[in-house]
């Protein structure tokens, strides 16, 4: 399982997918991506291997932000509607995850007895939570944080509001994730493997903290929502 994302001018799709195959390694059953530019957007989902993926991804597929990821599955079986990106009710907001749910189906019953489902993943109600903060009219940020903070379990996360395509959230706790250093653009993926031709120079995550990515932004907050300064390391790994 693993997470790839990107922001910047470049086109994502390539950078993405190249990111995937380099975490095939740490397990899969299924991936998925979402690139999306200013007008448009793709979801593109399959079942097997990234190269099953690659081949589902039409020329049309644009964009230069985007998410990734490559499913071990937990709740719900490998399927197509099972792999992520997931989305929420109104298809606003895109999640990718990696870990477990402890209480998602607590979480459901609470907050989203009125919902939708498509699939069986703990997933699926954690971005569809996102979505219930953000209609009290608060900020995705904040959304965001809200949701965290009533999430018990493991978790990676990379999430983008289409109503804001220049900026991917990230979140983490005890799965790993890490943010990229890049020239007009800013990566995250969950092992510096998968972006080491885009970058050598990474940042870390600690547990409980967002981390709010552009293009030439890189904002740590830790849980109260004070902003953290932390030095990027360099990634030393033979290609
Ligand atoms: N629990 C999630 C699922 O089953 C994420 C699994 C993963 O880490 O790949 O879809």
């Amino acid at each position: 399982c693993g997470i790839v994302g990107i922001v910047g001018n470049e086109q994502a799709t390539s950078i993405l997918v190249n990111g995937l195959e380099k975490l095939e390694y740490r397990g899969y059953d299924s991936a998925g991506i979402f690139v999306a530019d200013h007008n448009e957007d793709y979801l593109v989902k399959s079942q097997g291997r990234i190269k099953e993926l690659a081949e589902k991804i039409g020329e049309e597929v644009h964009g230069t932000i985007g998410i990734g990821h490559t499913r071990w599955a937990t709740h719900g079986e490998p399927s197509e509607e099972n792999a992520h990106p997931h989305t929420s009710q109104s298809k606003r907001f895109v999640l990718v995850h990696n870990g477990v749910i402890e209480n998602y189906d607590e979480l459901k019953r609470k907050y989203l007895a009125n919902d939708d489902f498509y699939g069986e993943t703990d997933t699926e109600i954690a971005v569809h939570l996102i979505e219930y903060f953000a209609e009290q009219g608060i900020s995705t940020k904040e959304a965001f944080r809200k949701a965290l903070m009533e999430i018990n379990g493991s978790y990676a996360f990379g999430l983008i509001d289409k109503n804001d395509r220049e900026t991917i959230y990230v979140a983490k706790n005890k799965s790993p994730l890490l943010i990229g250093l890049g020239d007009g653009f800013n990566v995250v993926c969950s092992d510096a493997m998968a972006m080491l031709e885009q970058t050598n120079q990474f940042v870390e995550i600690n547990d409980g903290e967002m981390v709010i990515v552009t293009k030439d932004r890189v904002e740590i907050e830790d849980e109260a929502g004070s902003e953290i300064q932390r030095a990027p390391y360099e990634a030393k790994i033979d290609l």
